[in-house]
Order: C-alpha cells, then sequence, then structure tokens
C-alpha cells in the first residue's frame, strides 16, 4: 500500500482510467482534472472528484501548470501522477510539485531534464559505457556544421529534435540537398512542438527494430529490468503494436540488452518506473535511442508477462519503499501483445476526428479504452481510442486471440486502424516474428 491520502491525475483518457482503477483498488481516493472537451468523459466520471482546468486546447488545460496545482491543493491531493505525454517529462512541473509540497509520482526532476533532451542523453549512456547510434553528439548550430557531420558518418541518416517525442520531429535524410530542407522544417516543427529547436543528427539504421527494455528503481539504489517489449510495427515512427517478449531475441541476447539497460539507468540513479529504448540493427548490434522517464503506452504487454501492477509500483517508488523484487517471476510468463487502436485514415495515418456513433468491444481480452459509444474524439488530443491486449501461453496463442479480438471490435462514426491491425496479425512475416520497423509500409504497398 502506498501512503498517498488522495492522488490527482495530471492527464485524460485511457491512461487516466487505467491509474484510477489502480488507486481504487488500493483505497486511494483520485481527482480528476479535466478540460472544457473531457466533460463527459469516462476518466472523469470514474474519479472520485474532478476539477475542470479549462478550455480544449492543451495549453489553456491539460498542460497548465497553475491550474492543475491549484486544483491539486484545492481537493487535499499530496501526489500527483502525471501519465504519459502531457506534463509527464517536463521538470519544471516535477520541480514545481516539490516545492509545493505535492508528490510528483514519477523521477527526479534533474533525471527528467537530464534524459529528456537527448542529446545529454546520448552524451551520459556514451559515458556509461553504452553503445549510442553512432553520430553527432552535440547540438548542430547550423546547415553547414549539419553537413559536415553528415558527411563523416555517411548518408542516410536521421535529423532529430533533441526535445522530440511521440515520433513527432525527426526526418531521415538522404543527401546534402535534403538536409538543407529538412534542416530548417525539423527545426521550425521543433520549436512549435516542443518550445526547442535545439537539432542533432544520427546514423540512420536501416531496416532496425525497435527494443525496449521495461526498469523500475527505488529510492535505496535498487535497479530492476521487467524484461524487453518488442515495438517494431510503427507507422509515422509511433509505435502501434507492441509484444513482450520480443521474438527476436534469444536469451543470451535478452540478458545483454537488459543488463545494458540496468547498467544505464543506474548510472543516472534512476527511480520510478522508466523505459530504455535501443534500436537493433539486422547483425543484433543494438545502440541507445532514448529513455523515456514515464509510464509508457505500452506497459501493458509487459504487465501481462511479470503480473505486476506497473502504476501501483509507481505509487510504491514514490511514496519511499522499496521494490518488491520477491514478486518478479524468473523467466516472463508466457506472450502478450498490445494493439493501438487510433482514429486515423488507415492509408495516409492522418488523425480522423469525429463522433464514435458505435463502439463494440470484444469480450475476455484485456480492453484500456478511453472513450464509449456517443464521444466524440477532439482534434485536440492523442487521436488513440484504446488498446486491446491478449495474453497467450506463447506467442502463437496471443496472436490468434488477438486475431478474436479484433474481429469483434466494430467501431464506426470515425475512420480507424481496425482492418490495418488484423491485416498485420494475418501476415505470415509478422507470424514468423521476422519484421523491422518498415514492416507497415512494405504491407501497405505489397
Ligand atoms: P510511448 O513512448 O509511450 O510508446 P508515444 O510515443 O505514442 O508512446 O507517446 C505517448 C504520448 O505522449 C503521445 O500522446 C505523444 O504524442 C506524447 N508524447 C511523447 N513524447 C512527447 C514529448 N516529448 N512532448 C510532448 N508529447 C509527447
Ligand atoms: P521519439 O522520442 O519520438 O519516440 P525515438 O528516438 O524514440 O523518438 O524514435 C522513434 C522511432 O523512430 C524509433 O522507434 C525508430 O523506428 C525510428 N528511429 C529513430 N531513430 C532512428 C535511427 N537512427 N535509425 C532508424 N530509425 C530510427
Ligand atoms: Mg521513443
Amino acid at each position: 500500500m502506498s501512503d498517498f491520502k488522495k492522488v490527482l491525475i495530471a492527464n485524460r483518457g485511457e491512461i487516466a482510467r487505467r491509474i484510477i482503477r489502480t488507486c481504487k483498488r488500493l483505497s486511494i481516493p483520485t481527482v480528476a482534472v479535466y478540460s472544457e472537451a473531457d466533460a463527459s468523459a469516462l476518466f472523469v466520471k470514474e474519479a472520485n472528484e474532478a476539477v475542470l482546468i479549462g478550455p480544449a486546447p492543451v495549453k489553456k488545460s491539460y498542460l497548465d501548470i497553475d491550474s492543475i496545482i491549484a486544483a491539486a491543493k484545492d481537493t487535499g491531493a499530496d501526489a500527483i501522477h502525471p501519465g504519459y505525454g502531457f506534463l509527464a517529462e517536463n521538470s519544471t512541473f516535477a520541480e514545481r510539485c516539490t516545492q509545493e509540497g505535492i508528490t510528483f509520482i514519477g523521477p527526479k526532476a534533474a533525471v527528467i531534464r537530464l534524459m529528456g533532451d537527448k542529446i545529454e542523453a546520448r552524451k551520459q549512456m556514451k559515458a556509461a559505457g553504452i553503445a549510442i547510434v553512432p553520430g553527432a553528439c552535440g547540438a548542430l548550430t547550423s546547415i553547414d556544421e549539419a553537413k559536415k557531420v553528415a558527411g563523416e558518418i555517411g548518408y542516410p541518416i536521421m535529423l532529430k529534435a533533441s526535445a522530440g517525442g511521440g515520433g513527432i520531429g525527426m526526418q531521415i535524410v538522404y543527401n546534402d540537398q535534403e538536409l538543407e530542407k529538412a534542416f530548417e522544417s525539423t527545426a521550425q516543427r521543433a520549436g512549435s512542438y516542443f518550445g526547442d529547436d535545439t537539432l542533432f543528427l544520427e546514423k540512420y539504421i536501416s531496416s532496425p527494430r525497435h527494443i525496449e527494455v521495461q526498469l523500475a528503481g527505488d529510492e535505496f539504489g535498487n535497479i530492476v529490468h521487467l524484461w524487453e517489449r518488442e515495438c517494431s510495427i510503427q507507422r509515422r515512427n509511433q509505435k502501434i503494436i507492441e509484444e513482450a517478449p520480443s521474438p527476436f531475441l534469444d536469451p543470451a541476447a535478452r540478458e545483454a540488452l537488459c543488463a545494458a539497460a540496468v547498467k544505464g539507468a543506474a548510472s543516472i540513479g534512476y527511480t520510478s518506473v522508466g523505459t530504455m529504448e535501443f534500436i537493433v540493427d539486422e547483425q543484433g548490434n543494438y545502440y541507445f535511442l532514448e529513455m523515456n522517464t514515464r509510464i509508457q503506452v505500452e506497459h501493458p504487454v509487459t504487465e501481462e508477462i511479470t503480473g505486476i501492477d506497473l502504476v501501483e509500483w509507481q505509487l510504491n517508488i514514490a511514496s519511499g519503499k522499496p521494490l518488491d523484487q520477491e514478486v518478479l517471476p524468473s523467466n516472463p510468463l508466457g506472450h502478450a501483445i498490445e494493439c493501438r487502436v487510433y482514429a486515423e485514415d488507415p492509408r495516409t495515418f492522418m488523425p480522423s476526428p469525429g463522433k464514435i456513433d458505435t463502439l463494440t468491444l470484444p469480450v475476455g481480452v484485456r480492453l484500456e479504452f478511453a472513450v464509449a459509444e456517443g464521444d466524440q474524439v477532439t482534434p485536440f488530443y492523442d487521436p488513440m481510442i484504446g488498446k486491446v491486449i491478449t495474453h497467450g501461453t506463447d506467442r502463437q496463442d496471443a496472436i490468434q486471440k488477438m486475431k478474436e479480438a479484433l474481429k469483434q471490435c466494430q467501431v464506426s462514426g470515425i475512420k480507424n486502424n481496425l482492418p490495418l491491425l488484423e491485416s498485420i496479425m494475418d501476415d505470415s512475416a509478422f507470424q514468423a516474428g521476422i519484421y523491422t520497423t518498415k514492416f507497415v509500409e512494405t504491407l501497405l504497398k505489397g
């Protein structure tokens, strides 16, 4: 049991519901904060209390630190869970919570700042002896400098915003000419999305896999890994299907990758749950990509193969309790898959907001959904409407269960990616576990 009297959730949608669920089980009262657009949302109804914090635009609601702190004070919440996105990786917010005597449920502000800056994170992990993607170790100050570095490491390269996230603010570049254009457009995009136009570049790893390691650390210096998640099924450089464990790793490779992640987390005295992301090339070499200092969208697949409630671990760590390592199984338990259901055009992947006329959800599987029939998917927020998670005795069993679940799943009124998710489950390369981050692109071409 954590020691919090009341937890405020500074987020919305499925992750707010997910956090409320664990708090309820632990008998911790919850406070939801919401924007005018979310007045009738499920998470608002499910929390014990709810506070309206502003109009729909995120800057005036979910990113408004003063309003959120005021809501915590007014309701007597002694801890804030930031979920993912929004203020989850905002070190200023974490600091402010501490100043106000409210526990921020996440790592230390200094660690959030360090890992939130991809350039600094790369330097830190390199110093800790972990392989990073070859590239520039500092911020690029001009197009000429970018060209020089690109010339040294060789095209193609990936130009990236140091503050980037959610697949936004990165661009593959094949030559000097393209670099000139990309440099300006990426900086501009980074400036408007993240308020920081600092760029760096690294080698573009062709046909890679994205494999990440779930970590948890407590205030006593204990750090453990909860194995990896395979997240190579992506579009727009953002995941849509994740699974655990990765079909690509044999036990020795798994142990090496997880050990590297623990070493990296230890080098920064990591506390709370967090994820170290790696890009793995065709030969199986892995390189540090970034660290996400928060709960991740795909955390359920790890929960399924460990039996651990990661939100409960976050609460326990934040209230100063040591990690309960005894409950960790000695090996992953079976296999789990998550499909993210998005309100989006299945071919262009552009968000497709609108009213959900009907929604039929599968039974007998784990569901993390944000919406109910009749709800609006607004253009203001992430278009993910929910996640379907299956757990099987092995990978084939988990795939079979997912196929059946997706068949039962029906959404009308908005464009959505259910047909794409189904065609991935039916694909023979996916079924064989042979795929890279190029998978979706190739599937659509074919
Ligand atoms: P995950 O990293 O957990 O797999 P995503 O990349 O889909 O998941 O990000 C989760 C949510 O957080 C999305 O809504 C995404 O837009 C948002 N997000 C992630 N990183 C950032 C960031 N640096 N700034 C703002 N929003 C972010
Ligand atoms: P974000 O902060 O937006 O999550 P990441 O650095 O984690 O950004 O990268 C997101 C995705 O973009 C990766 O999962 C991978 O598919 C792709 N990617 C990122 N860097 C590289 C690279 N150097 N080479 C090839 N693909 C990359
Ligand atoms: Mg990432």
